[in-house]
């Protein structure tokens, strides 16, 4: 080692699931909407000025998508934060809101993001078990005669992922009510596929956040557009943090992609119930076949196979160019997160596994 590398900082980062460039793959493996975006994006960006879009620097306050968002959701003023995608906006919100001695708290399954932005930020965390169901317990974030130990934020990924599983928004304002003192971040990236969402709660309680994104509902992974809503307080401190650290993050093309996006709700929802629609055969096919399945509110399943271990059917899914995701650690190594694709996709995973079986 060299003496300059004393210096260095050095961790461990997040593993992102793979994104092969070829065309033949079917990919399950990262939650991306496997319709393409409403026409009006397209449509937008082709549009779109592109010599100003590339020469000139991006508005920095994202006012045009800003404004969409408060509209769309009814809300106040400097309500919305826009990030570069919603790993921006939650690694914002970590570096603005976790400056505490005292430990945040997160499930220990969850998004593995969260544990790696505590470290690179030297945010102190403590992960919480979640259930032998994989359910995160409240109770253990405070509510009602739980136990709890002074934390110095909670973070909440609802639905959860991998597990797919969600909170009520009951149990999500009794987590916010029992941790008044500190910001509880709730990740909605997922919120959409028949999640309960907090955006309710936000209005009696300036210590919520809630994080979504563009990547997954809006099938706009590849423009990295998410956003935070909070009390202007809370936004207006993160946008402090962001504007301290880089100007000018979310493209232009982005920014008019995005506000499109909002305005086709017609295709939005009608993709949305195509996704269900095909989860709920997934699941029933998954299940005929041995495995057993979380309760989903997501685009995804977690599923764990009786007849073949979980690593080596991801293994042997992949040399069929079918991509999934299996997550290596004690409590989720006999499960495979299983992104819903179109019905042909889920198709040709149904056959897949009948093959693989077939020969173990
Ligand atoms: N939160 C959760 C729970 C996720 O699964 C993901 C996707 N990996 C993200 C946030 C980040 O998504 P994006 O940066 O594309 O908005």
């Amino acid at each position: 080692m060299y003496k300059w590398e004393e210096n260095i900082r050095k961790v461990e980062p997040y593993v992102p699931g793979a994104q092969p460039r070829q065309k033949d793959i079917i990919k399950l493996n990262t939650n991306e909407n496997p319709y393409p975006p409403s026409q009006k994006v397209i449509d937008a960006i082709r549009e779109s000025d592109l010599d100003t879009a590339m020469r000139k620097y991006p508005d920095p306050t994202s006012n045009e998508l800003t404004k969409a968002i408060k509209e769309y959701y009814g809300l106040e003023d400097e309500q919305v934060f826009v990030g570069t995608g919603s790993d921006d906006v939650l690694s914002i919100a970590f570096l603005t809101c976790f400056n505490s001695d005292k430990p945040i708290v997160f499930p220990d399954v969850t998004y593995s993001f969260y544990p790696v932005w505590a470290k690179v930020y030297g945010i102190p965390y403590r992960e919480i078990p979640v259930d032998d169901g994989m359910r995160v317990r409240v109770e253990d974030y405070g509510v009602g005669e739980g136990k709890h130990e002074p934390n110095g934020g909670v973070v909440i990924a609802n639905p959860n992922a991998p597990t797919g599983i969600a909170l009520s928004r009951k149990e999500i304002l009794e987590v916010v009510e029992a941790n008044p003192d500190v910001v509880v971040i709730v990740d909605e990236a997922y919120v959409d596929y028949s999640g309960e969402s907090a955006l309710p709660l936000l209005m009696d309680h300036e210590n919520l956040l809630i994080v979504r994104t563009f990547s997954k509902s809006r099938a706009m992974a590849g423009a990295r557009i998410g956003f935070a809503i909070g009390s202007p307080r809370l936004i207006g401190a993160m946008n402090d943090v962001a504007q301290s650290i880089n100007s000018y993050t979310k493209p232009t093309l982005s920014l008019t992609a995005a506000v499109a996006s909002i305005a086709d709700e017609e295709y939005f929802r009608a993709r949305i119930d195509d996704v269900l629609k095909t989860r709920a055969r997934t699941v029933l096919e998954l299940k005929k076949r041995g495995f057993s399945v979380l309760p989903s509110s997501t685009n995804f399943v977690f599923a764990a196979p009786s007849r073949i271990d979980a690593g080596l059917l991801y293994e042997e899914l992949g040399d069929r160019k079918i991509y999934v995701r299996h997550f290596n650690g004690e409590k989720t190594k006999k499960y495979l997160r299983i992104t819903i694709g179109t019905d042909r996709e889920m198709d040709s995973l149904f056959a897949a596994i009948d093959e693989i079986m077939h020969t173990y």
